[in-house]
């Protein structure tokens, strides 16, 4: 059940297919409950991101529908790709773009994992 005035989600979205391995991905962890892969447009030396495994659209859909255990593993797998990839001690970003003015383009809830240099601002002007 979709959250409401949210749409449904879409099978052929192009996070469902890597999970399905329909498509190939620079995959740098998977687990029970997450898979990470390196993002085919980097916006830093290291952007990677994490989706569930499970079928949700978008951070508020996850929050609502998804089990403790999911959302739980989820975030867990989100620090252990941090941690793998040596970004604790210089410090690493997190994003969720979530809807039109989030800015979100791929309808399967996924986490931007940001490092390798100096990252500015929070949020860019404009
Ligand atoms: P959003 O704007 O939805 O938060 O971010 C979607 C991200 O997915 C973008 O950073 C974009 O570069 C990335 N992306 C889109 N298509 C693909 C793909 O086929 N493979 C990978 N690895 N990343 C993709």
């Amino acid at each position: 059940m979709p959250v409401s005035g949210l749409p449904p989600y879409d099978d052929a979205n192009i996070f469902a297919r890597i999970l399905r391995g329909e498509i190939p991905a620079k995959t740098v962890f998977e687990d029970e409950w997450a898979l990470a892969f390196h993002d085919i447009a980097p916006q830093a030396p290291v952007h990677v991101l994490i989706i569930p495994r499970g079928k949700y659209c978008s951070f508020a859909d996850f929050t609502a529908q998804g089990s403790e255990a999911e959302i739980g593993g989820f975030f867990r797998a989100v620090g252990a790709v941090a941690r793998q990839m040596g970004l604790e001690a210089p410090g690493y970003r997190i994003l969720a773009n979530m809807g039109e003015h989030g800015g979100q383009e791929v309808p399967h809830f996924h986490v931007h994992l940001f490092g390798g240099r100096s990252l500015g601002r929070m949020v860019p002007a404009g």
